[in-house]
C-alpha cells in the first residue's frame, strides 16, 4: 500500500504551490476584503489557471485525466491558499459539456472554453429545499423546442458571474432532469448573498421565469449521444474506440450510480480535500508561530501544552487527508463505496478542519484574532465547509444508510 505521491505528482504538486503563491496567494487579502470577484475578476482567475494547463477543453481535461490524482491535488493545494478561487475553478466543471454540445452552442463557446473564459456553476439547492433536495420545484416542462423553466435556486456558488449554469429541475412528468443553461442566449436574473466565510467567492440566488433552454441542452441526452455518436469520435479523433468508451470508468459509473450521487461524490471528496488543504494551513503557520514566538523567556513551542495541541492539529490533519485521498480515489474508480466513503471523509475532515483552526487561533494568542493575520480567515473558511455539498448531518445519515443497507435510511 502506498501513501505517498509518486515523482511525477510530487513535481506537479510543488509547481502547483509555486503557481499559487507566486500568482494567487498576492491577490488573496485584497478580494476578501473588498468581497465577491466581479466577472472581470473571476475571469483574471480562470485564465491564470489555464497558464498551468486547468480549464475544461478536450486536451486540458486529458492532460488532468492522464493522472486523476492531480485533480485531489488542485483541490487540496487550492484550497490551502484560496478556498474562493478553488470553488470558481472546481465548480466551473459544467464547461465542460460545451465539448460535447449541440454544433452551434460547440462553435459559439469553443474559443471561450479554449481560453478557460466559461465560468459554470451547479444548481441544485432551492429555499424550501436544502437537504431535502428531492422536494425540489424548479420545473422544466418541455414546450416544442425548449423547456420552460420556473423557479428559484439558492447558494449557488459562482452564479453571479457564471456563463453556464448546471440546472437540477422537475420535467413534466415530474421526474429530476439536467440541463445546461447559457446565461446569454436563456437569460435568468440572479442577486448576490454574503457569508462568513470564502468572501472573494461570488455567491448567489438564481430566479428563472418562463426562462426557454433548447431541448437539446438536456444535460443526460447530451451525454448518452456522445457516448455513442459522432461528437465523440471527432473529439477524440485516432485515439475513438468505442469498446474503450463503453468498458470506461465513467460508463461504469454511468450505469451503478444515479447522476446526482456521482456528481455528489466527487463534490464530497473534493470538499474533504479541501478541508486537509485549510487544516494544512492553518497547521503550517501555527509550527511557524510556536518557534518564533517567545513568552516565559522561551519559545511557546517550548511549552507542552502548545506540543499537544499540535500533535491533536496533525493527527486530524493527516486524518482528513488519508480519508479524503482514500474517498476520491473509490470516486474515480466508480467503486460502489465511493458514496459512503466520499459522504465519511467530507463529514469528518470539515469538523475537524473547524477544531484545526480553531487551535490555530488559540496558538497565536490574541493575534490570532486580529484580520491583519490569515487566522482568522482560516477559521471563517474552515466554518464555511460543514454546510455546502450536505451537512455534517446529512453525511452521517448517509453513510449510516450505506453501511446497514436498503430500508434503513433515516431521511424518507
Ligand atoms: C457557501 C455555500 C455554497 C453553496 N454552494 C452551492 C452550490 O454551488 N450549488 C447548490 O446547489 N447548493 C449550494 N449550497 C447549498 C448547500 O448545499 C445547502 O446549504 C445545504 O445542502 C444545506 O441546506 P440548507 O442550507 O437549506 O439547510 P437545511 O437543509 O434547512 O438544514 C438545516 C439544519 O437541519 C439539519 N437537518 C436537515 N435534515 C436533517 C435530517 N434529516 N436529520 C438531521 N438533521 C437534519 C441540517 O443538517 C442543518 O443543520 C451552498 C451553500 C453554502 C453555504
Amino acid at each position: 500500500m502506498d501513501f505517498e505521491f509518486d515523482e511525477s505528482q510530487k513535481i506537479f504538486r510543488d509547481s502547483l504551490r509555486e503557481f499559487l503563491d507566486k500568482e494567487i496567494a498576492p491577490l488573496v487579502d485584497e478580494q476578501e476584503k473588498k468581497g465577491p470577484m466581479n466577472k472581470e475578476e473571476a475571469l483574471d482567475i480562470m485564465r491564470r489557471f489555464k497558464k498551468i494547463g486547468v480549464g475544461f477543453d478536450v486536451e486540458s481535461m486529458s492532460d488532468m485525466a492522464s493522472d486523476p490524482l492531480a485533480v485531489g491535488i488542485m483541490a487540496e493545494e487550492t484550497f490551502r491558499v484560496w478556498p474562493a478561487a478553488a470553488g470558481l475553478v472546481g465548480l466551473s466543471f459544467p464547461a465542460a459539456l460545451v465539448n460535447i454540445a449541440s454544433d452551434d452552442m460547440h462553435e459559439r463557446l469553443l474559443p471561450k472554453l479554449m481560453a478557460n473564459e466559461l465560468i459554470g456553476c451547479y444548481a441544485i439547492t432551492e429555499p424550501e429545499a436544502g437537504s431535502d433536495n428531492r422536494s425540489m420545484r424548479t420545473s422544466a416542462v418541455l414546450d416544442g423546442d425548449f423547456y420552460r423553466v420556473n423557479g428559484t435556486k439558492t447558494w449557488i456558488t459562482s452564479s453571479p458571474v457564471a456563463d453556464l449554469c448546471m440546472l437540477v429541475a422537475n420535467d413534466e412528468k415530474g421526474e429530476r432532469i439536467f440541463l445546461l443553461v447559457e446565461k446569454e442566449q436563456s437569460p435568468y436574473e440572479v442577486s448576490d448573498l454574503h457569508k462568513l466565510g470564502w468572501r472573494g467567492a461570488p455567491t448567489g440566488e438564481i430566479f428563472f421565469e418562463d426562462c426557454l433552454v433548447p431541448k437539446e441542452n438536456n444535460v443526460m441526452n447530451m451525454v448518452t449521444s456522445a457516448m455513442s455518436g459522432d461528437r465523440l469520435k471527432k473529439l477524440m479523433g485516432d485515439n475513438y474506440d468505442p469498446e474503450k468508451v463503453a468498458n470506461s470508468k465513467f460508463a461504469k459509473m454511468m450505469g451503478t450510480m444515479a447522476p446526482e450521487n456521482m456528481i455528489f461524490a466527487f463534490l464530497r471528496s473534493g470538499m474533504a480535500l479541501a478541508a486537509a488543504g485549510i487544516a494544512q494551513a492553518a497547521l503550517d503557520a501555527s509550527i511557524t508561530f510556536a518557534r518564533e514566538r517567545t513568552q516565559f523567556g522561551k519559545p511557546i513551542g517550548r511549552m507542552q501544552l502548545i506540543q499537544e495541541k499540535l500533535y491533536n492539529m496533525k493527527a486530524l490533519t493527516v486524518t482528513s487527508r488519508l480519508m479524503a485521498y482514500w474517498a476520491y480515489k473509490l470516486s474515480m474508480d466508480a467503486d460502489p463505496e465511493a458514496r459512503m466513503a466520499s459522504s465519511l471523509a467530507k463529514g469528518y475532515a470539515c469538523e475537524v478542519a473547524v477544531q484545526v483552526a480553531s487551535d490555530a487561533i488559540q496558538i497565536h494568542g490574541g493575534i490570532g484574532l486580529s484580520d491583519e493575520y490569515p487566522l482568522e480567515r482560516y477559521f471563517r473558511d474552515a466554518r464555511m465547509l460543514t454546510i455546502p455539498d450536505g451537512t455534517t448531518e446529512i453525511q452521517k445519515l448517509v453513510v449510516g444508510r450505506e453501511l446497514l443497507g436498503k430500508g434503513f435510511s433515516a431521511y424518507v
